[in-house]
């Protein structure tokens, strides 16, 4: 009945790699290794990791009309991604610029670029993409407004799936939505703002639930998930791995969440799936190149 289990409307960015011996200070000009460029950006790499597992993925997003939105579209193409609604034009593609030193902290400038012009007509405009989804995942580096008529434009029986990230605080119309809101540590201090109380993560997982999402993922890195409904509250364990470099877990993680979801199983079992993706992910370096297919999930 659905053409697909999973519509990401989100981000789509180039991400420019420096490495560097010590990152510049104000004023400052330093020498750096040669430019990497890899497709990134949350939307772009949840689409990506859900295609690889074998779900059947479109993506609505904005790219500009530019040698970095040819390599996305590519990247996306590649890993068996519907990009029928991804837009072209109106703005340069977005782009994050990436220094890292040899202790691998990093600094980091984006810039938003056609991400901040996907609009709530452009959303408005894809309706048969929406409701051909039986789960529609976003995430927050396109503009609120957008977000909020994604969940205005939802099928009647299918389901959201939001990781706010960058987080801000959200309008009641689109926490009341998330099923589940999916979110770290840090996003939800931010969420919670002055509600932010208590030790555990089971606190911030019962206040987060009751701010009104029908249900409540927290990642908790290496150490596992914790999923909350009405039905409670308990913890996913995380899969032992030797972790290597986690970039793109969470993105993989809540990809595979949200496919699973679609596919009928309950959030812990999930929520389960997803924390395996997500261990796979940390196994290698990178985070499109380190997205696990099926059967490597399997063999995990
Ligand atoms: P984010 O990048 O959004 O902060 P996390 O780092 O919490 O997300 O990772 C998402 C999920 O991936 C975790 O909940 C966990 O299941 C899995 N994961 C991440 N890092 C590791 C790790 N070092 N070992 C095992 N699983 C991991």
């Amino acid at each position: 009945m659905y053409d697909y289990d999973l519509l990401v409307v989100g981000s789509a960015n180039a991400d420019l790699v420096i490495g560097v011996e010590r990152r510049p200070d104000a004023g400052e000009t330093v020498l750096g290794s040669d430019l990497v460029v890899h497709p990134g950006g949350k939307g772009a790499n949840q689409a990506v990791a859900a295609a690889r597992l074998g779900a059947r993925t479109a993506l609505l997003a904005r790219v500009g009309d530019d040698a970095h939105g040819r390599l996305l579209l590519d990247s996306q193409r590649a890993a068996g991604v519907d990009t029928a609604g991804v837009l072209v034009g109106g703005a340069p593609t977005g782009v994050a610029l990436i220094t890292v030193d040899p202790s691998g902290d990093n600094s980091i400038v984006v810039s938003p670029g056609a991400n901040g012009r996907l609009t709530p007509d452009d959303v408005r405009a894809a309706g048969s993409l929406l409701q051909a989804a039986r789960v529609v995942s976003a995430q927050l580096e396109i503009p609120l407004e957008t977000v909020g008529e994604v969940v205005r434009s939802l099928a009647p029986d299918s389901r959201l799936v939001l990781n706010p990230s960058p987080p801000r605080p959200l309008p009641d119309e689109v926490l009341a939505a998330c099923d589940p809101l999916i979110l770290n540590e840090h996003e939800a201090k931010v969420i919670l703002g002055e509600a932010y109380a208590g030790e555990k993560p089971e606190d911030w997982a019962r206040l987060l639930l009751a701010k009104g999402p029908r249900s409540v993922v927290v990642t908790l890195g290496g150490e596992g998930a914790l999923v909350a409904s009405s039905e409670g509250v308990s913890r996913i364990p995380a899969v032992k791995v030797r972790a290597v470099d986690t970039t793109g877990a969470g993105d993989s993680f809540t990809a595979a969440l949200a496919w699973r979801l679609g596919l009928g199983e309950s959030l812990s079992d999930a929520a389960a799936y997803a924390a395996r993706v997500g261990a796979a992910t940390a196994t290698r370096e990178g985070a499109q190149v380190s997205f696990p297919t099926a059967q490597e999930v399997a063999a995990l």
